[in-house]
């Protein structure tokens, strides 16, 4: 077990459980992410450690990713709870961010989209087929690993949903759906499908559909649903952004519907 007096800064590695603690590799508004290793397999995994003062805070993330088992989700080896502080060990994913990825090489063209954007699909929609909402869908939640292959991460803002609507709002604001600006008891899988779709608008064009200098700005984009598509899209391209950024809650598909979309499916087995 770590000591109590850990010196946890960013150079200090440390030993718990079966695992030594390594470098960095990522912060967030919850907690910190390093790099360990399994000293007895030397295999590489991530771990996310977050202080919590009620074990409430973090039982939700625990519970959704003890649930998940997909090939585009990471995979969660072991937690263990020491003074008020969770150490999540998971599948490490060695290839960043989609964010960073963006940022990097610049916005997909539509073919090179396809295929992560149908993995990020295919497990967005297993959480919802196992009742769970993500909430927090965005690029920086979404890992890439050796392959490139997608791996959604950060259930942080995750919750089961049943059959009554949810009224928590949380999210990133750019990623937020306008129901929850609204502040509407609202559909959980309805507010993932809308962030998957500004997702795909900023895998495709490098920027977001909404853009304000502050918060009352933003909300008012968000809340008008008008946003720019590039010409150079296709016309199935933006039928499909359409259908999931679309403002009515009602009338945007569920990711089982968007699975079969003619712009996901274009080059597959399927068309
Ligand atoms: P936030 O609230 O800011 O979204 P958070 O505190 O909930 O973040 P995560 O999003 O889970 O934390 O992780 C923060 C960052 O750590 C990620 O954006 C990513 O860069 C890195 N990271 C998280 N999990 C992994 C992983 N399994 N493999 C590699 N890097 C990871
Ligand atoms: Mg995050």
């Amino acid at each position: 077990m770590a000591d109590f007096f850990e010196d946890t800064s960013a150079n200090v590695e440390w030993h718990i459980g079966s695992y030594r603690i390594l470098n960095g590799i990522g912060k967030g508004s919850f907690g910190e992410v390093r790099l360990a290793r399994h000293i007895m397999t030397s295999t590489e995994v991530a771990v996310k450690i977050v202080n919590y003062e009620d074990y409430a805070d973090v039982a939700e993330e625990i519970y959704s990713l003890q649930e998940l088992n997909h090939p585009n989700i990471t995979t969660l080896f072991e937690v263990i709870n020491t003074h008020q502080q969770v150490y999540m060990f998971m599948e490490y994913a060695p290839e960043g961010t989609l964010h960073e990825y963006i940022r990097k090489c610049g916005p997909f063209s539509e073919k090179k989209a396809r295929a992560p954007f149908r993995q990020i699909l295919s497990a967005v929609h297993y959480c919802h087929q196992k009742n769970i909402v993500h909430r927090d869908i965005k690029p920086e939640n979404i890992l890439l690993d050796m392959g490139l292959n997608i791996k959604l991460a950060d259930f942080g803002l995750s919750e089961v949903f049943m059959e009554e609507k949810l009224t928590t709002v949380c999210g990133t604001n750019p990623y937020m759906a306008p129901e929850l600006f609204r502040l509407e008891p609202y559909e959980g899988p309805k507010v993932d499908v809308w962030s998957v779709g500004i997702v795909l608008y900023k895998m495709l064009t490098g920027v977001l559909p909404f853009v304000g200098k502050n918060l009352e700005e933003l909300t008012e984009y968000i809340l008008s649903g008008v946003f720019f598509i590039p010409y150079s899209l296709s016309v199935p391209c933006h039928k499909l952004l359409q259908k999931m950024i679309n403002i009515d809650a009602g009338r945007r598909p569920t990711l089982g519907i968007i699975m079969q979309d003619r712009w996901v499916n274009t080059g597959s087995q399927r068309s």
